[in-house]
């Protein structure tokens, strides 16, 4: 049976790996230092004899005898990632350090949950992997952007100098049941501001675009991108290619929640990408034609049903 370490395994991308690599029949370990997520996301797995709990921070070295990691461990939200950026920076960087080394010396295969962001506010539309991206490398994104970029070139010089067997995607925005309700991003503040009858808070005027992929599509993505063949390394774009302005995204939430909630502009926080839209042609030819099957009606229905209960239980 096939061991697999995953990175983050409490948070909300993590949990719904986890989740699926014991569904079909792995062995699986979360670590996490709990800093973004949490047990909660974890408990309902927590009586499967092949799921370990290990809490530890990736700034540190930790060894275990694995056959593949899933390096997820850093928190995702600007909200979170700039509450402490030297942090995010040393999470990304000594966190990769430390699973690149493990990968090294245990010869394990590894994927670095690497993000949109590496391509900053895009000058080429929709980004397509060959593109390097606008980044402000002194603005207030940077712990993370610059971080994640890093982190890409410690994979690629692992594998070039040491051999490590990498793999590298770039996940677009993804949403799902298990987001933190508090933790600032677009998707799940519309849906408890809407939700709890609050204002709903559109930053700048609200045509920015973002392009929203249901958290499912995305884990399966990860899968067949760890089980492609050994030559391809990526990194891929893993998201779903419809865009959508921030407004159209306030409308479809008042539409399904059925929410009185009225709009309320707010200052664009510094750097926020004006348009990000995957190009993925790459990973239909590289994944077994992958493409994300569930669409932003369906997904949003499944992530307002999440928080109605979390909000009922008074969570
Ligand atoms: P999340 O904040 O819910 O999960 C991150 C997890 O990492 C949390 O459980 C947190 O406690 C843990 N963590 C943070 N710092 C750590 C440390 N130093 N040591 C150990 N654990 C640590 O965020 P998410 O949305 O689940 O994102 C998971 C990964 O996917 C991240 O690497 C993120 O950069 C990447 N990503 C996510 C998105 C998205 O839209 N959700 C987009 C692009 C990339
Ligand atoms: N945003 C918004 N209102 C909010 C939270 C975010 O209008 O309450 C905007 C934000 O300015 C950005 C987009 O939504 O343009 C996506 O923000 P998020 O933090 O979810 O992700 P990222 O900017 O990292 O893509």
């Amino acid at each position: 049976m096939k061991r697999i370490l995953v990175t983050g395994g409490a948070g909300f991308i993590g949990s719904h790996l986890c989740e699926r690599l014991l569904n079909e029949g792995y062995e699986v370990i979360s670590l996490d230092n709990y800093f973004t997520g949490t047990k909660k996301n974890i408990v309902h797995l927590m009586d499967n004899p092949y799921f370990e709990v290990v809490r530890h921070d990736v700034t540190h070295p930790y060894f275990i005898e694995v056959d593949e990691i899933y390096n997820l461990a850093c928190p995702a939200s600007p909200v979170h990632y700039q509450y402490n950026p030297i942090k995010t920076i040393k999470t990304s960087v000594m966190g990769a350090i430390n699973m690149l080394g493990l990968a090294k010396r245990i010869e394990a295969k590894i994927l670095q949950a690497s993000t949109s962001e590496v391509y900053g506010d895009p000058l080429i539309h929709p980004q397509v992997e060959s593109y390097w991206g606008n980044v402000n490398p002194i603005g207030i994104r940077s712990c993370y952007d610059e971080g994640k970029r890093c982190a890409e070139s410690l994979f690629v010089n692992y594998e070039r100098q040491n051999g490590v067997r990498i793999k590298i995607i770039r996940i677009f925005n993804t949403y799902g049941p298990r987001m933190h309700p508090q933790d600032g991003r677009v998707v799940s503040n519309f849906i408890v501001q809407a939700l709890k009858g609050e204002d709903i808070t559109i930053f700048g005027d609200g045509e920015q675009t973002r392009s929203f992929q249901y958290v499912d599509d995305l884990v399966e993505g990860m899968i067949r991108m760890m089980n492609s063949r050994d030559d391809f390394e990526g990194p891929v774009n893993i998201g779903n290619p419809h865009e959508f302005t921030m407004l159209e995204l306030a409308q479809k939430v008042l539409d399904i929640t059925g929410s009185k909630s009225k709009l309320k502009f707010l200052p664009m926080p510094a750097d926020d990408p004006i348009q990000r839209q995957p190009d993925i042609s790459l990973a239909q030819k590289e994944l077994d034609g992958w493409e994300p099957k569930i669409q932003l009606d369906d997904g949003l229905k499944k992530t307002i049903d999440y928080f109605d209960d979390l909000l009922l239980k008074g969570i």
